[in-house]
């Protein structure tokens, strides 16, 4: 398990992670006024910096390559849990 960017547009430059963070994975990228995981293989998945995203910015991933099946699974379990909110707020 480690962090990974679930998407780099919603990261507001809040810089929880980098606060919260007990193994030092993230660095903050002053002129981007994002963060950067800068090293992943430290995380012990513990969440923190999930939780304490203000973007929503993270997900916690099986692996550092299971990035894009994660996030694409998290995007469509969004979406599919906002189709069925709009459904329910139209009865
Ligand atoms: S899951 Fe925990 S150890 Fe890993 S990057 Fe986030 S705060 Fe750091
Ligand atoms: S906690 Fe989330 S929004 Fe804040 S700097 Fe880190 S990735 Fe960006």
């Amino acid at each position: 398990m480690s962090v990974a960017r679930f998407d780099l547009n919603k990261c507001i430059g809040c810089k929880s992670c980098v606060t919260v963070c007990p193994m030092d994975v993230f660095r903050f990228d002053e002129n981007a006024k994002k963060s950067v995981i800068a090293y992943p293989e430290n995380c012990q998945s513990c969440g923190q910096c999930y939780v304490n995203c203000l973007g929503r910015a993270l997900t916690i991933v099986n692996d550092m390559y299971g990035y894009a099946q994660t996030s694409y699974r998290a995007a469509t379990t969004v979406n599919m849990n906002r189709t069925a909110q709009a459904v329910i707020d139209r009865k």
